[in-house]
């Protein structure tokens, strides 16, 4: 079977770390399969869809490294659900029903007195509440009927599910405006998109099963499912309360890498340790819904950032950095000090200078630089020379390399000094310990 899935947002705000996190399962079993990654904007609410949300949707995920095999927009569509929800009501499966928001709020209030599930109770069937609403002028909005049976599938993460959808409201496709709700677009789409498998969160687990009816009555064939626990944060708090802390567009932003977010977005709440992937192929090979657990994922921004830093740690010089007049060695030489790229252009500055010395010690200072040898420098250079500042000064240990860190480098700490020296250079080194800008 060809495997085609969809991520399908909806362009109401930005896409936040719980929506990219769906769309990159998605796509990482879509590569790992060999299959087709489409993306669909579910806009049928189109009060709150806007462009801006939508092109917001398309850069962050191409700055996630996501591209997509073919797109659309569910308001370009609206036509086939007109025509899927004909087909449904000529199969009996579609009714009107004619309460107000207030009569079904009021409703669900007494059956959670009586302690009963607050399940839609079917007033609008009866013929004589229909010609009672409908003698009023009210507008109906239009449900699904439901076969109040059991519904079961082997998902593909949470293993066999069963729901009873006597257990469910029957769900309201149409509202009385005239307007598709999610519920009846998606199928029709999933069906015509050929999509196998819908991967989504949990939360919409009930959903699945009125889909699924939905499906069939259709005579659709059903997708296989996948529905993966939601983010948390650390304490295990829903997520959505700080959603706008946690958009792509943030973290991009605040100068993480796409592939650490992605690496993160990959690895939390499932059997694998949480590393930095360098590329999204090997998160793809990686990729396997038996190693996504049952828990929540939490996601803990320290834990981002600090995989974000091992990931530069490892990651090979590129255009980026040349772009900032990093060369090569000397992004060898600051890596492992850097913990954002952003950072990178400020530790190559201890190179680049200008650097304002610290002179702690001046004698040991122009002990050294009379002692620095002659270019050409290497990665010998600064152990052989601190060997001879040593034996002429008699400083050792803190009291020898710190002194000359800060007049090398301005700073107290800072990446490794045998890789940095031959970097900085004669004339810079001499100039620093010498106390001058340079
Ligand atoms: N637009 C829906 C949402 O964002 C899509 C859910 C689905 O994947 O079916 O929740």
């Amino acid at each position: 079977m060809t495997v085609r899935v969809r991520f399908a947002p909806s362009p109401t705000g930005l896409l936040h770390v719980g929506n990219a996190r769906t769309a990159l399962l998605n796509w990482l079993f879509a590569k790992k399969s060999g299959g087709q990654f489409l993306l669909r904007i579910d806009d049928t609410d189109a009060a709150r869809s806007t462009r801006e949300f939508e092109d917001a949707i398309y850069r962050d995920l191409q700055w996630l490294g996501l591209s997509w095999d073919a797109t659309d927009r569910q308001a370009n569509r609206l036509a086939k659900y007109s025509i899927a929800f004909y087909r449904l009501q000529a199969a009996g499966r579609i009714y009107p029903c004619y309460e107000t928001e207030i009569e079904l709020d009021r409703q669900r209030s007494l059956q959670a007195a009586r302690k009963q599930p607050p399940v839609y109770n079917r007033a609008s069937l009866d013929p004589a509440n229909k010609a009672k609403w409908e003698a009023e002028g009210r507008r109906p909005h239009w449900r699904f009927l439901l076969s109040r049976s059991k519904v079961s599938w082997t998902d593909l993460v949470r293993g066999p599910v069963e729901i009873d959808t006597a257990t469910m409201s029957d769900p309201v496709l149409v509202r009385e405006d005239g307007g598709f709700l999610y519920t009846l677009p998606s199928v029709a789409d999933d069906i015509d998109m050929a999509i196998s498998h819908v991967v989504r969160g949990e939360d919409h687990v009930t959903n699945t099963a009125a889909q699924i009816e939905i499906f069939a009555a259709l005579g659709g064939p059903v997708p296989k499912f996948a529905h993966f626990p939601l983010l948390v944060g650390a304490g295990g708090e829903a997520l959505s309360k700080r959603l706008g802390s946690l958009s792509l567009q943030q973290l991009r932003e605040a100068g993480l890498e796409p592939q650490a977010v992605a690496s993160y977005l990959a690895k939390i709440g499932t059997s694998d340790p949480v590393e930095p992937r360098l590329t999204l192929g090997e998160l793809a090979n990686e990729f396997d819904f038996a190693r996504i657990g049952r828990a929540p994922a939490h996601f803990v921004p320290e834990e981002l950032e600090a995989l974000n830093a091992r990931l530069l740690h490892g990651m090979a010089h590129d255009a980026r950095l040349a772009a900032m007049g990093i060369s090569e060695a000397l992004w060898e030489a600051i890596r492992p000090n850097v913990t954002r790229l952003s950072d990178a252009a400020d530790v190559a500055r201890l190179v680049t200078g200008p650097v304002t010395p610290v002179i702690e010690d001046a004698a040991l200072a122009a002990t050294a630089a009379a002692l620095l040898p002659p270019e050409p420098w290497d990665d010998t250079t600064w152990p052989a020379w601190t060997k001879a500042v040593a034996a002429e000064t008699g400083a050792k240990g803190r009291g020898l390399f710190h002194p000359l860190r800060l007049a090398l480098t301005g700073r107290g700490d800072g990446p490794e000094l045998k890789k940095l020296l031959p970097l900085i250079g004669r004339d810079k080194a001499v100039a620093r310990l010498e106390g001058k800008t340079a």
